[in-house]
């Protein structure tokens, strides 16, 4: 698989970075084992980018896989919602700590709206400048569903790479339209960030354009890697092929097609905690429990995450 150097950071990525959320505990549920046998596979198919978050709990499934692939084979993209300075230091720690690794290669703040919330985040930010200093982690990053962070974070030198949501449609975008995601991600990779998209499948809406929607955002030189999520062997074979231009089966495709959906346990106490989490405003409070508006849903799983009575799962 096609290598590429992420922005100025002096690091090579695989076109495709595998997202591990999908794996996780969030969404199919894969054991440690399980998850990192897919990892392995990956990895020998060509894939050397991995991402993961704190939220996603998935670091266990890459200590695991850890023990194959040698450590320096492989970047690792992690982050959190810490906002000071020693919450950061502590998340950090417990990412080297759970993966068994003595660096992270990319180490940033997740979830970045705008300018505000970055400001929020300086504290954190200067944490995981230093820790970057220290040799802890090798570049600094955001996450973000919004034009306006990438915009701020452009103008933040301290800010190394970017992993934006983008794709053909737009789905997920908080703050406006595709073209304007465009051109905020250009002008950031223009000034060196490194720039690896998510959601190129819009969280499953363009599922049925699989082979479109894919080409249609490696088709953006200034997309240096991005990352799908991925289940199963199946849909890693099938991302895999389509992410090289590779001619798809029918059957790998169907594989990668299926309907994913959110399910809300009938046990739900109505807190609304899932409704406020879900920046996509995708959930309100029905009767007897919230209802997924499926048009907007990008099945990201904060909304799973949320819920303390474990009532929300993506089938
Ligand atoms: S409903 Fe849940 S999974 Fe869907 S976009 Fe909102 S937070 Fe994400
Ligand atoms: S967070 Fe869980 S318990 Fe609370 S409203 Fe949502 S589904 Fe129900």
């Amino acid at each position: 698989m096609e290598q590429r150097p992420l922005g100025n950071t002096g690091i090579q990525v695989s076109r495709m970075c595998m997202g591990t959320l999908t794996m996780g505990p969030l969404q199919a549920g894969l054991s440690p084992e399980e998850g990192a046998e897919l990892i392995v596979r990956a990895h020998s198919m060509g894939v050397t980018f991995f991402d993961t978050a704190e939220l996603y709990d998935t670091y266990d499934h890459i200590a695991v896989a850890l023990q194959t692939i040698p450590r320096h084979d492989i970047v690792i993209a992690s982050r959190c919602y810490e906002y000071t300075y020693d919450g950061m230091k502590a998340s950090i720690e417990r990412a080297l700590r759970a993966m068994r690794t003595d660096y992270i290669d990319v180490f940033g703040l997740h979830e970045q709206e705008n300018s505000l919330t970055l400001a929020g985040h300086a504290e954190a930010l200067r944490c995981a400048v230093d820790a970057k200093r220290a040799g802890v982690i090798r570049a600094v990053s955001i996450s973000t569903h919004a034009i306006a962070a990438v915009e701020a974070a452009r103008t933040i030198t301290e800010i190394d790479v970017i992993h934006p949501i983008f794709n053909l449609r737009g789905i997920g975008i908080i703050d406006g339209q595709t073209e304007q995601m465009a051109e905020a991600i250009a002008a950031a990779r223009a000034a060196g960030t490194g720039v690896y998209s998510m959601k190129p499948l819009g969280g499953g809406h363009l599922l049925k354009q699989a082979r479109e929607a894919v080409s249609w955002v490696l088709a953006h030189q200034f997309v240096d890697s991005m990352a799908i999520g991925v289940r199963d062997v199946r849909e890693l074979e099938a991302d895999v092929a389509l992410v090289e231009g590779r001619p798809v089966d029918a059957d790998e495709l169907a594989g990668i097609a299926r309907d994913k959906r959110l399910f809300i346990e009938d046990w739900c106490v109505q807190c609304g905690a899932c409704v406020e989490a879900c920046r996509q405003g995708a959930l309100s409070m029905g009767q007897s429990r919230p209802v997924v508006d499926y048009s907007r849903c990008v099945l990201c799983g904060y909304c799973v995450a949320r819920c303390r009575d474990f009532c929300i799962k993506v089938l």
